[in-house]
């Protein structure tokens, strides 16, 4: 049904950027953000902590990534979180437009990933109060963009524990209690696949994935406390290397 109403989505709405109202090519008629807009994005880039890609302090080590368990080597971000860029995720999250996530993926598609090539993307999960609401888990969806394009599995091996409040308004320290063991590993049907149809299978065992490098796949990263708390939880279940993407950087509030 939802896809019949993704389609009916498609044919209704006029063919324009939903940033800047310019009508859509025909080429490009399928897309939510034009290729101007797109291209506003402003690119996290180096120097920046080699572990996390936050900029590098002046002085001293990075303490965004300081406190994170050891098997999340890696995490990048594709663009900081301004005005443009801050909209298209809200349209992601609360403008109940889940296919502008091919559009952010495309934005993703470069990040420099070692041992991606024989990574499985996992979505960071939702709580089951916020999925009943949002119908749909927006890092899902990222995460189903990203298969496509790099051709690797989704393996929905996370489940979030308890709904935890919007981060948004939090703290550094306050970010870090609020998602406090609230992921743990799902039993059972863990629905591996990707859309090209290559991974068509389910696993059961999701022991057999821990095995191999992980990709965590999120909307935004701030203090990175979520992606720690997911990592974390996959750690605990034996995996060795976690690496992780964020379509948006948001700059960290400043609560000193
Ligand atoms: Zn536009
Ligand atoms: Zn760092």
């Amino acid at each position: 049904m939802r896809s019949v109403h993704n389609a009916l989505d498609q044919l209704l709405l006029p063919a324009e950027c939903l940033l800047c109202r310019a009508l859509l090519s025909f080429r490009d008629c399928h897309r939510v953000v034009c290729d101007v807009c797109r291209h506003r994005w402003r690119p996290v880039r180096a120097p920046w902590c080699g572990r996390c890609a936050q900029p590098e302090p002046l002085f001293g080590r990075c303490r965004l990534c300081a406190d994170w368990p050891a098997a999340l080597v890696r995490a990048r971000t594709a663009v900081w979180l301004d005005a443009g860029a801050r909209d298209a995720v809200h349209a992601l999250k609360y403008g109940g437009l889940p296919r502008i996530a091919a559009d952010l993926a495309s934005a993703m598609v470069s990040l420099d990933l070692p041992g991606r090539e024989a990574a499985w993307l996992v979505p960071v999960p939702l709580g089951p109060g916020r999925l009943r609401e949002r119908g749909y888990n927006q890092s899902e969806r990222l995460a189903r963009a990203l298969s496509r394009r790099w051709n690797r599995p989704v393996v929905e091996l996370l489940v979030r524990t308890r709904d935890t409040v919007t981060q948004t308004a939090l703290t550094p320290e306050a970010r870090l209690a609020n998602v406090a063991g609230a992921f743990a590993l799902r039993i059972g049907d863990c629905g591996l696949r990707s859309d090209g149809g290559k991974f068509k299978s389910t696993i059961r065992n999701p022991q057999s994935a821990i095995e191999r490098p992980l990709v965590l796949v999120d909307d935004v990263l701030t203090t990175g406390a979520t992606l720690a708390e997911a990592a974390r939880a996959l750690e605990r279940a034996g995996a060795r290397t976690v690496l992780a993407v964020t379509f948006g950087r948001a700059v960290v509030p400043d609560f000193t």
